[in-house]
């Protein structure tokens, strides 16, 4: 690749450190067991998931039976909501979820899906910045409600939630809290116990680990019923022979970035704010999407006016620099960003956004260059759309 291309797409995913792929090759050959076989070759895989799990554990404040390893963050969201919903309904008639409208399609769509079975959807107001307010969860929460659902972090707008806020809320109405946690895994704390959560969702591609595993964090005594049927991997929660080397990967992946986080955090947010000040500054009617400060630390995005943002996205690739315009799942899509939309920005705007996550790889040249870059590609845009007299 040129070494000029900079990757300012980590809210997308990041590449697999090297650390973790070297930790995870022997468990594709050598360890090649399966982790429910009597053998010695079963016996090994079965003791790396376990020492994975009580890493993973380590990591959220929790113990490891309540640590389950899924396909992706996406399943992770989907067992949680859909298996969470389903107890409360079986258990205490519970019917009412409460969910942020501006969370990722895995949870947006699958509250839909619950809507269509019969259950009462609600989604809770949130402020110009993406935030739901503790107090409207407490206004909003009723003895019938089966789940809340607020995400960490805002994967479009980089907006923080104040989890731990509304944990308490949720907990003394005694109604399970469930966070998607997976753009915060990387750069905030996960402590299950301090956030008052009962399900939380991990991506590991997202924070440096292989793409295509996932944890789902599950309190114990929390009622959530298996999405599959099949053997009793996983507490029966998840069944289907376990993906050794990616469990082992996610894992390692998970402490090194907990490891790299009082270093990396101060770093980015340096290049963060230095990024979004120049673009402020530089390009006319430039406007900040997502809260100013309350924001990931590795996340700067906006709108353009007169700007089409699959136009900009593909002018400065052309650039060497590789952005999105907020989720990477609404690529070529012409739609303007439901979550933009949400947060009062009118269509023209909404289709004029600019998401730049940055990351490990990340330098302060590469920032100034772009800072030199993006001003003239979006007048040079913003010419090409006024009609020709
Ligand atoms: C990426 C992402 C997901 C989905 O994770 P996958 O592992 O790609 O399925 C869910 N929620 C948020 C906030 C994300 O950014």
């Amino acid at each position: 690749m040129n070494p000029d291309r900079a990757y300012f797409d980590h809210s997308a995913t990041t590449p697999v450190d090297p650390g973790v792929l070297e930790r995870m090759i022997p468990y594709f050959s050598e360890e090649f067991g399966n982790p429910s076989s009597v053998h010695v070759f079963g016996q090994r895989a079965e003791a790396a998931i376990s020492e994975a799990r009580s890493t993973i554990a380590g990591a959220l404040g929790s113990q490891p039976g309540e640590i389950v390893f899924t396909a992706n963050g996406t399943e992770s969201d989907n067992i949680a909501l859909r298996g969470t919903a389903k107890a409360a309904r079986a258990k205490r008639g519970a019917n009412h979820l409460l969910i942020s409208p501006v969370e990722h399609e895995a949870i947006h769509k699958t509250a839909a899906l619950l809507q269509e079975e019969g259950f009462d959807l609600e989604f809770l107001p949130v402020d110009s910045f993406g935030r739901v307010s503790p107090d409207t969860v407490a206004d909003r929460i009723r003895p019938d409600t089966a789940l809340v659902s607020i995400m960490y972090a805002n994967n479009e707008v980089g907006t923080l939630n104040s989890i731990a806020s509304i944990g308490r809320i949720c907990n003394s109405a005694d109604v399970p809290l469930h966070t998607d946690a997976v753009q915060a895994a990387t750069y905030l704390s996960l402590d299950v116990d301090h956030l008052g959560v009962d399900t939380l969702a991990l991506s590991a591609h997202k924070f440096y680990g292989p793409k295509g595993i996932g944890v789902l964090f599950h309190r114990r005594g929390t009622p959530l019923g298996p999405l599959l049927a099949g053997g009793d991997q996983e507490h029966g929660m998840r069944p289907g022979t376990e993906n050794t080397p990616f469990i082992v990967g996610a894992a390692y992946a998970l402490t090194l970035a907990s490891e790299k986080r009082d270093r990396e955090v101060p770093r980015l947010i340096a290049l963060r704010d230095r990024l979004i000040e120049g673009v402020l500054e530089g390009v006319p009617d430039a406007r900040l999407t997502g809260h100013p400060s309350e924001r990931l630390p590795n996340h700067a995005s906006f709108v353009f006016p007169g700007i089409d943002g699959n136009q900009l996205l593909a002018a400065l690739d052309l650039e060497g620099f590789a952005c999105s315009s907020g989720s990477a799942c609404k690529t070529g899509d012409p739609e303007p960003s439901r979550v933009l939309r949400q947060l009062g920005f009118g269509d023209s705007l909404a289709l004029g956004a600019l998401r730049v996550t940055l990351g490990r790889s990340n330098t302060i040249g590469q920032v100034d260059r772009f800072l030199d870059v993006l001003p003239t590609v979006i007048a040079r845009l913003r010419l090409q759309r006024q009609p020709t007299s």
